[in-house]
Parts: C-alpha cells; structure tokens; sequence
C-alpha cells in the first residue's frame, strides 16, 4: 500500500526489479553498509516509489544469519514519516518563533532585557577566561517623551525603529543591541583589549546621529545620552554593569545630554545622596522643615515696595539652611513639587490675608510655580480651592512662570493661564530672554509681566550683547503693555541703566536680599518710615 502497489506485484522481487536501476542501486548501497557494519544500520531517507509517490522514510536495515552464521539476507524496514517530520518542524519553527518573541522586542526585532540579561552573562564568562575587558552602554534618546507627545506614537516607533536600524549598522557584528523598553537601548562591547575603544564607539554613535533619521514621512534628528561601564573595573556581574552604565548615562543627561560618560565612584556616592535626600524632602512639609523668604520688588518711578517674590528654603535638620538650587530640580524630577508647590501657595495665600490684617495693604506675592506643577490636569482648580479656603485677594497673587516651559508646551500653557486669568491672578514670564520664546506667542498669552533674567543684568556694564537684550525686553515690553521686572540688581550702575531704559519694576540684592517674614515685615516699616 505504501508504494502504491499489490502485494503480488512487489512478492519476490529485488530492489532493481521493483525500484528500476537507480534507486534500486541506492538501496543496495544502503544493504552494503548494513553488512559492512555487520549491525543494525538505520537512517531516513527521501524515495520515490513506482507510482511517483515521494515520501520520507525512516529506515533500518539488519543483515541476518542462520545458525552457523551464514548470510541469509537483509531485513528492511521502512515507515513512512513524512507527516510526522513535516508536523515536527513546523513545531519547531514555531518554537523558534515563539522563542524569538520572547527574548526579543517587537518592534525594533532588537534583543529584549531577558536576552541581554542572558548575553550579558554569557560575555562576561567569556571576558573572565579570555583576560578580556567588556563594556556596556546604556542609550537614552534625547527628548525622546516630547518628539512622542507632540507629534504622535506612529512617529515615535516610527523613530525608535529607525535608530534601532542605525545602531546596529554603527556597531560591529559581534556586538549586541537591545532595547529595554521606552527610548531606552543598550549595547554589549565584546572583546574590549582596549577601555578606550568604548569610548571612541559612543563617539562614532553619536557621530552616526548627526546624520537625520528618515522616517515615512519625514526626517527627524535625535541626539542620544549614552552612559558606559566597564568590565572588570566597573563590576562583575550583569546588575552592577547595568546599574552602574545607567549612572553614567544619567550623569551625561545632567551635563546637557547628546554625549557620552563613564561612570565614577563618585556617581554611586552622588546617587546614594540623592536618594537620602530625596527621603529627606518626602518628610519636609510634615517636619515643618520648609519656609518661605521674601525679596522686596520696587517699583521704580515711585521707589515704591509693592510686593515680594517668595522664594523657597528648605531648614534641613542636618544640613542647615539649604537654598532651592539644591533640591527643586530634584523635587521636579520625584513628582515631590506638586505637593511642595501647593504648600507654597497655600502659605502665600495665608501670608496675604495676616499681612493685610497687620496694616500693609495692596502688598503683592510673587509665586514660583515650576513647570511640572502645570502639568497637573487639576492645578488650576487646586489653587483655586485654596484661594476659596483662605479667603485672600487673588489680584494679589502673581505666578512667576518660566519660559523655559512655556515654549515647550504653548498650546496646554494658553489654556492654563487663561484659567488661572479668570481667578484674577496676574502672570510675569520668569527667566525672560533664556528661552528665545517666539513673538507670536507672547501675545497669545495672557501674561501681564516680563522679568528679565538676572544673568543680563549680571554682565549690562560690560557685555554690549546683554546691553541690547536687556533694552530690547524692555522696549518689547512696552510695545505689548506689559510690565517689565529686572532681577539681579545688584548695585547703583545697574539700576541707572535700567531706570534710563525705562523699566517698570526692580528686585536684587541693591535694595534687599531674601528674608525671613519677620525680618521683611520689619523691613518694610523702616522703609516706609525712612521715605518719609
Ligand atoms: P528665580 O525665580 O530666578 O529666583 C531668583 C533667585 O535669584 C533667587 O535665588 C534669589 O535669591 C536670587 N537673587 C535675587 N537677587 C539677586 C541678586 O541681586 N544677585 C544674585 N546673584 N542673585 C539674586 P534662590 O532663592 O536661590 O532661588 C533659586 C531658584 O529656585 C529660583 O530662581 C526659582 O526658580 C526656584 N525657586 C525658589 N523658590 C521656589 C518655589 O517656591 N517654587 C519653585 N517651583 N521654584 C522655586
Ligand atoms: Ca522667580
Ligand atoms: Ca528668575
């Protein structure tokens, strides 16, 4: 039945008589080897049978003997297998595929964490019999959230395909590429004689990044921050050189992204720190631990202190008084700012009703409000709340923005202030000429103040650039009937020069640094009584 023929057809006749010249050659030859090798000789095989039929067989051969061990002849077994083959590799192909899924990423074909956790492994066995080094390079894009939020996330794995693709034509063949999810790629340098060429390799990535990504239906530029550990001086194990390739990584974020860093002792220490005082600011409000200091702001043609700008410090049990520069950027990056930032306002709001009540009337506040605080779906109406709850003047609160984040989400920024508009507070733009934020959006804001940033006030004597901007702000103010505030007054020279270009309003150390509230309060009675 297998050959497709009766079985009077096939009874008592050999291999050539059956099978025709060539193929019953083959099996004679197959006959040979079984007798050769005296044994049980098995092996699969494709034959093709009389009726044409090709099949797959699993074959074995065995000579037999009589009892004094002459040669009877070969005995033969075929069954066919073709169906079960065929059904095993396809399982097997499946198992490969499923294999791949598994230990890749689906979108970029990129090894995954699971398959780079595995090479990882495998190279450092390799580099510790070898005496060889080994690097790992962790690769964040630059900016990677805004390119996906603003232009869409058709666009971003459309670019996170793309530089997958020229990762792996910047790197060499025996290198490994795989992307750990988000806009986070990792690289295994293999066979490392020499700790430099990890460094040459991040300069020839980014390097190979100059060059714009194509896209479907555009072309995009994107810098990347690349982060390297080395085996063995880095760590042994496939954590610490995560860990720590991660660390440098960050470290090229903080000093301005698009480069490369190695890691540091020194980058654990300041990891270590950051994470004591990150729990340390998780228990400032409750501890009682912030305050808030006031700058004076004058108006210049009267000589006037019409308010104060609240400026944040943190009375660290520890570490003493701490100005923001050192935990405001941290409290952006933890979330920590909403809740920080609501008790500033909150205690500004507070501030404003006890001080009309002790006799000084129509004093503003200046609020810093950090760009994160914005980001808040419910920001607007948990200010709003407050301002209900306590009970204070809102056109006595002026929220300091920067620029920084208003061009980079205008359209979300507009609605905002517009909102915040409506309760009555009013608007200065913070930092004001750092940002090179356009024109025409600046009439689109609702905003009712410039302050120019003090790093033009700093150098107005000598720099004739931070000369020009600082009068351009000026006039640029005027023409838009906004107010304009200088920051950083520091000495006479510079109010001369503001005062001749027409500024409105003035805050530096020339007329008071940040105080205390008793001490401000105080401050302003003997201003009041010293102009008068
Ligand atoms: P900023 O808003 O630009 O605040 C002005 C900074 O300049 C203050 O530093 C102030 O002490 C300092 N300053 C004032 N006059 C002079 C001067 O004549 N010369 C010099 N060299 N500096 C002067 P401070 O208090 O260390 O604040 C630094 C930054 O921290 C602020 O910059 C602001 O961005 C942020 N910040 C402060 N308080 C808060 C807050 O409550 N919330 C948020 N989100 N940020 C805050
Ligand atoms: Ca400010
Ligand atoms: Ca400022």
């Amino acid at each position: 039945r297998l050959c497709g023929l009766a079985a009077v057809d096939i009874i008592g006749k050999n291999d050539f008589e059956l099978f025709g010249e060539e193929e019953g050659r083959y099996v004679r030859a197959k006959d040979q080897v079984a007798l050769h090798a005296n044994d049980t000789y098995m092996y699969e095989e494709w034959v093709t049978y009389p009726d044409g039929n090709k099949v797959l067989l699993s074959a074995l051969k065995t000579p037999f003997y009589d009892h004094n061990k002459n040669l009877l002849g070969i005995l033969g077994v075929g069954r066919d297998i073709t169906e079960r083959k065929a059904a095993e590799r396809q399982l097997k192909r499946n198992e490969q595929s499923l294999q791949h899924l598994a230990h890749h990423d689906t979108l970029t074909g990129l090894a995954n964490r699971l398959l780079l956790v595995d090479r990882l492994k495998q190279s450092i066995k390799k580099a510790e019999r070898a005496n060889d080094g080994l690097a790992v390079m962790f690769i964040d894009l630059d900016h990677f959230k805004e390119i996906n939020d603003s232009l869409g996330h058709s666009i971003g794995d459309q670019l996170l395909q793309a530089v997958a693709a020229r990762l792996k034509q910047t790197i060499r063949k025996e290198d490994t590429a795989a992307r750990l999810g988000g806009d986070e790629f990792t690289i295994i340098v293999e066979q490392l004689e020499n700790s430099e060429y990890a460094s040459l390799l991040a300069e020839k990535l980014l390097l190979a990044f100059k060059k714009p990504l194509q896209l479907r239906n555009r072309e995009i530029t994107i810098t990347l921050s690349i982060g390297i550990s080395l085996y063995p001086q880095h760590g042994t194990d496939t954590e610490a050189l995560l860990r720590n390739a991660d660390a440098a990584m960050y470290s090229t974020k903080n000093e301005g992204r698009n480069g490369y860093s190695l890691y540091t002792e020194e980058l654990t220490q300041r990891a270590m720190e950051r994470v004591e005082l990150e729990y340390a600011l998780r228990r400032s409000i409750e501890n009682n631990e912030l305050e808030l200091y006031f700058q004076p702001q004058i108006e210049l043609v009267s000589g006037n202190v019409i308010g104060s700008e609240a400026l944040l410090r943190w009375n660290h049990p520890q570490e003493g008084l701490l100005l923001p520069g050192r935990f405001i950027a941290l409290s952006e990056e933890t979330g920590l700012i909403n809740e920080i930032g609501m008790w500033v306002f909150e205690s500004c709001c507070e501030k404003l009703v006890e001080w009309e009540k002790a006799g000084f009337r129509n004093l503003k506040i200046a609020i810093n409000i950090s760009g994160r605080q914005l980001l808040d779906e419910d920001f607007v109406g948990k200010i709003r709340k407050i301002i209900e709850r306590v009970g204070c003047r809102a056109e006595l609160i002026e929220l300091e923005i920067t620029e920084g984040y208003l061009i980079k989400y205008p359209e979300k920024t507009v609605i905002h202030f517009n909102e915040l508009r409506d309760i009555g507070m009013q608007i200065a733009i913070d930092d004001f000429g750092t940002g090179y934020s356009s024109l025409t959006y600046l009439k689109e804001f609702p905003i009712s103040k410039l302050k120019i940033d003090y790093s033009f006030i700093r150098d107005i004597l000598v720099d004739s650039n931070d000369q020009a901007i600082t009068k351009a702000i000026i006039a640029l103010g005027k023409s838009l009937d906004l107010k304009v505030i200088a920051e950083g007054v520091e000495n006479e020279r510079q109010l001369d020069f503001i005062v001749a270009e027409g500024c409105d309003e003035a805050q530096g150390f020339y007329f008071a640094r940040p105080m205390p509230e008793l001490k401000f309060l105080e401050y302003l009675r003997n201003y009041k009584t010293a102009r008068h």
